[in-house]
């Protein structure tokens, strides 16, 4: 299955007059995996995922499936499936006949696709309700009414927008190891467009962020999370601090980034980079450590706390290091209330000499579109 459900996208755009929605965008997709598109709200996500669907056509560039060209092939033709935000049910079909109508559709015999019907209602563990109609189901029940609807003809590709989005904290987190599980038991690919960080982390084999119609980064969710590409992956995908600095002194690609706030980093930057250089680097929020000691050399930062939040684990310290981001530190909670902080106390924190990863890409955007 997984040549034949791999995706290509190639040198893909999207025009709507003046604006790109999907700008030039190269990406693979492995057949068998799950794949999560995340980015801002107008980002171009749905646009990329309607032009694999064959709802949109792309202004230029190809689109493969499983090697074949399906840029211009219609929406039945190309081995793709794609549920709706909405679900879309109909309201006065039994499930039976809601999940059978992808096969009513194709002219199958109604005992066969109702059978069919009844095979995927269980599979989504519905089929003691199959004779009920959509408004007699709870929200979670009715998504996986969608999910079986989409699965029923056998799809190579199954494309879910904002899948979740419309459930609560509690089912979202249920329908979030059930499609999972959906996926490992298929092996189709799955492309699932979300806003959520933590869903996409969770779910995905590869994380594709967006931003202004182009691909920032398209990684595992560890290289994503830890290795951010760029300032805007860092800061949409969060749990890092962003800073930047100029390289004071270099030795065999390790350097010393002086901060403009006056403190000293180190950073592993390899070749290519002179003294002067502007740098951005990230360090994760949970590898900060408040320290008592003020002569701190490097890697290291002093300032006022300005917020304290409490979140169960760890306390989540914001501080005013004098520079134009705030400084987080999450705290482990046992750690902090050994010695706890209030708003306004000037505190020191500090981290491990390793843990600053430079980021190579110049994105430095938020990824709000009303900033432009
Ligand atoms: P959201 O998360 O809010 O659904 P998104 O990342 O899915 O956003 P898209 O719906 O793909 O974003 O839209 C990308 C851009 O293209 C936006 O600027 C949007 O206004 C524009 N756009 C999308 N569809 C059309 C259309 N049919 N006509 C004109 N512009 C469009």
């Amino acid at each position: 299955m997984s040549e034949q459900s791999r995706i290509d996208i190639q040198n893909v755009t999207k025009a709507y007059g003046a604006t790109r929605a999907v700008n030039e965008v190269n990406l693979r997709i492995e057949g068998g995996s799950y794949c999560c598109m995340i980015g801002p709200s107008g980002c171009g996500k749905t646009t990329l995922l309607r032009m694999i669907a064959g709802h949109e056509e792309p202004s230029s560039g190809k689109i493969l499936i499983g090697g074949d060209d399906v840029t211009t092939k219609g929406t039945g033709s190309r081995g793709t499936a794609l549920m709706f935000q909405n679900y879309a049910l109909f309201p006065h079909l039994s499930l039976t006949d809601n999940v059978a109508f992808g096969l009513k559709v194709k002219g199958v015999a109604k005992e066969v696709r109702r059978e069919k019907a009844r095979e995927m209602l269980d599979r989504v563990q519905l089929l003691h309700l199959a004779d009920r109609v959509p408004s007699e189901l709870s929200g979670g029940q009715q998504q996986r009414v969608a999910l079986a609807r989409a699965l029923i003809t056998n799809p190579k590709v199954l494309l879910l927008d904002e899948p979740l989005s419309a459930l609560d904290e509690f089912l979202r987190l249920k329908m979030r190891v059930e499609l999972k599980r959906l996926q490992n038991e298929l092996g189709i690919t799955f492309i699932h467009v979300t806003h959520t960080q933590p869903e996409a982390i969770a779910l995905a084999d590869q994380v594709v962020v967006m931003d202004h119609g182009i691909v920032e980064q398209a990684a595992s969710p560890n290289e994503v999370y830890n290795r951010p590409h760029s300032p805007y992956v860092a800061r949409f995908m969060g749990g890092q601090n962003v800073l930047s600095g100029k390289i004071e002194s270099l030795s065999s690609g390790a350097a010393v980034v002086m901060t403009p706030n006056g403190f000293r980093h180190d950073l592993k930057v390899g070749l290519g980079f002179s003294i002067g250089d502007l740098v951005n680097f990230v360090v994760r929020r949970d590898h900060i450590h408040l320290t008592d000691v003020a002569d701190l050399r490097r890697n290291c930062a002093t300032g006022r706390v300005i917020n304290v939040e409490y979140q169960g684990t760890f306390v989540k310290l914001a501080i005013d290091t004098g520079s134009r981001e705030e400084f987080i530190a999450y705290i482990n909670d046992q750690a902090y209330f050994a010695t706890p902080k209030a708003v306004g106390d000037v505190v020191n924190v500090k981290w491990g000499p390793a843990l600053n990863h430079l980021l190579l890409g110049t994105n430095n955007s938020t990824g709000n579109p009303s900033e432009d």
